[in-house]
C-alpha cells in the first residue's frame, strides 16, 4: 500500500524518508513511500496557527485528494528570548518563503545582543496521519478506520542553544545554527557542541524533534499496514 508524504520540502523530505524506513524495516514490503511532488500535487494554504492543526491541514489535504493515507510534518524553531517565535513562521522568517539564509542571517541579528546563557531553544515538529475511509489491512481493528477515516497527530521537541556563527553542512534551515543539548557520542567520546548540520543523519534523526514525532506516529502505522495492534 502506498504511504504518501506530504512536504514539498527538500530536506525535509530526506530526513522523513530515512526515519520512516529505517522503522519500517519490517514493512518495507507492505509500504510505498511517494511524494505529493511526485503525484503532482499542490501545496495546501497552512491556515493554522499552531504546528499540530498546520500538520492535519497537509495531511488531511493529500489524503482527501489521493484517497491514500498521508502523512505530514509542520515544524519549526521556538526561540525563548524571541517569545516563542519564529515558530510557525520559521520557514518565511525573513520575509521569503524557504530562504534559509536569510532566515538564519535575520535571526543572528535579532540575537546579536543576547548573551549565551539566554540563547536557548528548541525545534519542535508535529507529525500527522491522514487515512480516509476504506483504508485498512485488518477487518477487526479497523473497523471505524474503515468507516469513518482516521485523523492523529504527534508532537516531538529537540531542546538546545543558538550559537553566533553557522556550523556545518548537513541537514537544512536552521540548523547551522543550533547545538542540541542532547549529543552523541563518537568512538566512545562525548561530544559537547556539535550543530545539528555537524550531526550525522543518523544521529540527528536518533535524538530529532522530527524523529520523535514520526515514531511516535508508528502504533497508528503498524496497525494500519500490518494489522497490528500493539
Ligand atoms: P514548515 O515547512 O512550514 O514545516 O517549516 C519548517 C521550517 O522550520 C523550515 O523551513 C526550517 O526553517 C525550520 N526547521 C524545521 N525543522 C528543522 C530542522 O530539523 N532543522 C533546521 N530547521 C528546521
Amino acid at each position: 500500500m502506498k504511504l504518501v508524504v506530504a512536504t514539498h520540502n527538500e530536506g525535509k523530505l530526506v530526513e522523513i524518508k530515512r526515519i520512516l524506513n529505517e522503522e519500517f524495516v519490517e514493512m518495507s514490503e507492505h509500504i510505498e513511500l511517494v511524494t505529493a511532488g511526485s503525484l503532482g500535487l499542490p501545496d495546501p494554504v497552512e491556515t493554522g496557527v499552531t504546528f499540530e492543526q498546520n500538520a492535519l491541514i497537509k495531511a488531511r489535504d493529500v489524503s482527501l485528494r489521493t484517497g491514500l493515507p498521508a502523512i505530514a510534518d509542520d515544524s519549526g524553531l521556538i526561540v525563548d528570548v524571541l517569545g516563542a517565535a519564529p515558530g510557525i513562521l520559521s520557514a518565511r522568517w525573513s520575509g521569503v518563503h524557504g530562504d534559509d539564509k536569510a532566515n538564519n542571517e535575520l535571526l543572528l541579528k535579532q540575537l546579536e545582543d543576547i548573551p549565551d546563557q539566554c540563547r536557548t531553544a528548541r525545534f519542535r515538529c508535529a507529525a500527522a496521519l491522514a487515512i480516509p475511509k476504506g483504508c485498512g489491512e485488518t477487518e477487526l481493528e479497523n473497523t471505524l478506520w474503515k468507516t469513518n477515516g482516521f485523523e492523529t497527530v504527534r508532537v516531538g521537541e529537540m531542546v538546545g542553544r543558538l550559537i553566533r556563527v553557522p556550523r556545518g553542512e548537513n541537514g537544512f534551515g536552521y540548523d547551522p545554527l543550533f547545538v542540541p543539548d542532547n549529543q552523541p557520542v563518537r568512538n566512545g567520546i562525548q561530544m559537547q557542541d556539535l550543530t545539528s548540520a555537524q550531526l550525522s543523519q543518523e544521529e540527528k534523526n536518533a535524538i530529532s524533534h522530527r524523529g520523535s514525532a514520526l515514531r511516535a506516529l508508528l502504533p497508528e502505522l503498524k496497525a494500519m499496514f500490518l494489522g497490528q495492534t500493539k
